[in-house]
């Protein structure tokens, strides 16, 4: 058996049994899971996680599930790496990528949220899942599905990257293009969800999925020695990972496995579709839901289901937001590629370049420990790259040709 209690309301803390519900019939507030502390403070310790396998369940009990994980067994525990050049290039000096580009099957880390929202899905009897996805989400979907033997619809904007139509079709999954931008697929699949007897993963499955993403911030203070650090920085398309990650600092705190929390969160957003950041920067915390127009397509949601909560993160932790042009994004993806060696999705360049003018403007201190959280593989967005790289040296097969190239490439 698990340790969820039950469902609550965020807004009017009712609470409802376990069920493949989402929001409350009185308030509409959304739900969240509730877990008993008392006692997985008594199991999940410090030894007891470190002796488990390198996957995302190693903190299953903070995980809304009863039985035994049915997916996601080879997901997650991705890195989380020492920027030492990255560090110099910006003048901090300790900097981390936690590196979700690796280690998931799908790359990126939509394989924590589907690990989890798949898992329940089994347990609540569904023959079929489905989504509404910017991308990341049907590539997931359509693959762990498959491994779970479900039928899988899965809907997306038509205008996405090829590569990551590409990515989703392989699995065969029931894949349907709408004409239209992802907040459009999203409201479409509200209705079919009310007819069709679906678990719709980020819809009556979303209390679930959505703390799959709290395994992406359990890794890192886990990585860091069992500390948390002084900065992170964490791109939003809806806001969920935002609020998730907070939320797992606040539960390792909460059980014992953390001493000390004064973490700041950091909001970033591309500038083509900024609500949260926006009104974070304005200091309100309604969202005025906008027409995306950026080539950070996974993070593409005009109006975010998760945004207000976001904005009120980032307030308790007293962080900030910030937004980030197509131009440098594309230049962040570059920086983070030419000094650690990670290719990053557009996603990724939106959080390292917020994160440096952070730095830059003095929100975020040279001296202090800072975490760049990248959520995606580049290998998926490439489209966003072409014309933006240097051309290779063309050379005939000879010898004589490539000392040619050679003296061009010293400069002769
Ligand atoms: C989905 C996604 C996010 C964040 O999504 P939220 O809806 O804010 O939880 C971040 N990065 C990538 C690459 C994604 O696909």
């Amino acid at each position: 058996m698990g340790y969820v209690k039950g469902l609550k309301c965020r807004e009017c803390s009712r609470e409802y049994p376990v069920a493949p519900v989402y929001v409350c019939e009185f308030c509409f507030g959304p739900l969240e899971a509730v877990y008993d502390y008392k006692n997985i403070k008594k199991v999940l310790t410090r030894r007891a996680i470190e002796k488990r396998e390198k996957n995302l369940w190693r903190y299953r009990e903070l995980l809304p599930v009863d039985g035994e994980p049915q997916v996601g067994l080879n997901s997650g525990f991705t890195p989380l790496l020492k920027a030492y050049n990255l560090a110099r290039e910006l003048g901090v000096k300790e900097l981390y990528i936690k590196d979700d580009t690796v280690a998931h099957p799908t790359l990126s880390f939509k394989d924590r949220v589907v690990a989890v929202a798949l898992t329940k899905a089994k347990e609540f009897g569904f023959d079929t899942v489905a989504c509404a996805s910017t991308g990341n989400l049907a590539h997931s979907v359509s693959a762990h599905g498959a491994k779970a033997g479900f039928k899988r619809f899965i809907f997306i904007p038509a205008s996405l990257e090829a590569s990551k139509i590409l990515a989703s079709l392989v699995y065969e999954p029931n894949l349907i293009a709408v004409d239209g931008n992802y907040d459009e697929v999203n409201r479409l699949c509200s209705e079919i969800a009310n007819k069709y007897h679906w678990a719709f993963v980020n819809i009556n499955i979303r209390p679930f999925y959505a703390e799959g993403s709290k395994t992406h911030g359990f890794e890192i203070i886990e990585q860091l020695g069992w500390k948390a650090p002084d900065n992170i920085v964490i791109p939003c398309a809806s806001g969920s990972l935002l609020t998730k990650i907070w939320k797992s600092f606040k539960e390792f705190k909460q059980i014992g496995l953390l001493k000390e929390l004064h973490t700041r969160v950091f909001a970033a957003q591309a500038t083509g579709c900024s609500p949260i950041t926006t009104a974070i920067k304005q200091g309100m915390d309604v969202i005025r839901p906008v027409k995306p127009d950026t080539i950070a397509k996974s993070l593409a949601i005009g109006n975010p289901a998760d945004g207000y909560y976001a904005t009120q993160v980032v307030a308790e932790a007293g962080g900030a937001g910030d937004d980030a042009s197509d131009p440098e994004i594309i230049d962040a993806m570059k920086l983070l590629a030419r000094t650690e060696g990670v290719f990053a999705e557009t996603a990724g360049g939106v959080t390292l370049a917020v994160a440096r003018k952070l730095i830059e403007s003095g929100k975020i201190g040279r001296d202090e420990t800072t975490v760049i959280c990248v959520t995606g593989n580049g290998l998926k967005t490439q489209e966003a790259l072409t014309g933006h790289t240097v051309s290779p040296h063309y050379i005939k097969p000879s010898l004589a040709s490539f000392e040619e190239a050679l003296y061009k490439i010293k400069g002769g």
